[in-house]
C-alpha cells in the first residue's frame, strides 16, 4: 500500500525533525542560561549603582538647598549693607533707630541661615565620600564584570553558530515534508511544549501516547498501527506515531 508507506514514512521524518528542533530549542535555552559567576557580578554592580544614584539624588538636593540659602545670604548682606550705608548718612535720631532695628533683623536672619547651612555642607562633604568609596569599589569590580560580558558574548556567539548550522540542515530536511503536515505539526508544537509528534507505546493490550500518557482507545492506536491516516491524540491533540518497529 503506497498511502502506508508515505503517511508512516512522513510521520518517521516528523520525529526526526522534531528531534532536531528540540536540539535547537535546547541551543536556545542554554544561550539564555548565564554562568552564575556573571549573574553574581552583575547583581553585585546593580546593586552598587543603584546605592550610588541614591548617595548623587541627595547630593543634588543638598545641593540646591546650600545654594538657595547661599542665594539669600548674599541677598541679606546686601541690604544690610545698605541699611549700614543709610544709617551713617542719617543724622536724625529716631530714623538711627529704624536702621538699628533694621540691620538687627537681617544680622538674626543670616545667622539663622547660616547655622541651617552648616549641617547641610557637612553631610554634603560625608556625601562626597561615600560618593567617591562607592565609584572606586565600582572601578575595582569593572575589570571582572567585562571579563565575564566578554566570555558570555563569546559563549552565546559560539552557541548562535552552532545554531544557525543545526537550522540549516532542519530547513534541508523540513523541505522534504509535506507542507501541510510541517504546517499541523509546527501548529502542535507551539501550542504544545516543544512536541508535535508522539510516539505509541504499548504494554500488554494498553496503548498510551508518550507525550501526555493518557491510554487510547483501541481504535485509536489501530489506526496509528495501520498508518493510513495521520491520526491525532484525543487527549492532547498531537500527531501520533506507531515508532520505528516493523509490523
Ligand atoms: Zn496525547
Amino acid at each position: 500500500m503506497m498511502k502506508d508507506v508515505n503517511i508512516a514514512g512522513a510521520l518517521a521524518d516528523l520525529y526526526t525533525l522534531q528531534e532536531r528542533d528540540q536540539e535547537l530549542d535546547k541551543i536556545k535555552e542554554q544561550q539564555q542560561q548565564l554562568p552564575p559567576e556573571l549573574v553574581e557580578v552583575r547583581e553585585k554592580w546593580a546593586e552598587l549603582a543603584a546605592r550610588l544614584g541614591q548617595l548623587k539624588e541627595r547630593y543634588l538636593t543638598l545641593q540646591r538647598e546650600y545654594k538657595q540659602n547661599d542665594l539669600e545670604i548674599r541677598d541679606l548682606t546686601t541690604k544690610r549693607k545698605q541699611a549700614e550705608d543709610e544709617q551713617m548718612q542719617s543724622s536724625s535720631v529716631r530714623e538711627q533707630t529704624q536702621f538699628e532695628n533694621r540691620i538687627q533683623q537681617l544680622s538674626t536672619r543670616i545667622d539663622e541661615l547660616t547655622e541651617l547651612t552648616l549641617p547641610i555642607l557637612e553631610e554634603m562633604e560625608q556625601l562626597a565620600e561615600q560618593i567617591q568609596a562607592l565609584e572606586t569599589e565600582m572601578a575595582a569590580i569593572k575589570p571582572e564584570l567585562d571579563a565575564l560580558e566578554e566570555k558570555n558574548a563569546e559563549r552565546v556567539a559560539r552557541l548562535e553558530e552552532e545554531y544557525q548550522a543545526k537550522l540549516s540542515k532542519r530547513e534541508e530536511m523540513a523541505a522534504s515534508i509535506s507542507a501541510n503536515l510541517l504546517r499541523e505539526y509546527q501548529a502542535i508544537r507551539r501550542a504544545r511544549k516543544g512536541i508535535g509528534v508522539a510516539l505509541v507505546y504499548a504494554k500488554g493490550s494498553v496503548y498510551r501516547c508518550s507525550a501526555c500518557s493518557v491510554q487510547l482507545p483501541t481504535h485509536v492506536a489501530q489506526r496509528v498501527y495501520q498508518g493510513q491516516q495521520v491520526v491525532r491524540c484525543p487527549s492532547c491533540g498531537r500527531l501520533l506515531w506507531k515508532g520505528p518497529q516493523e509490523d
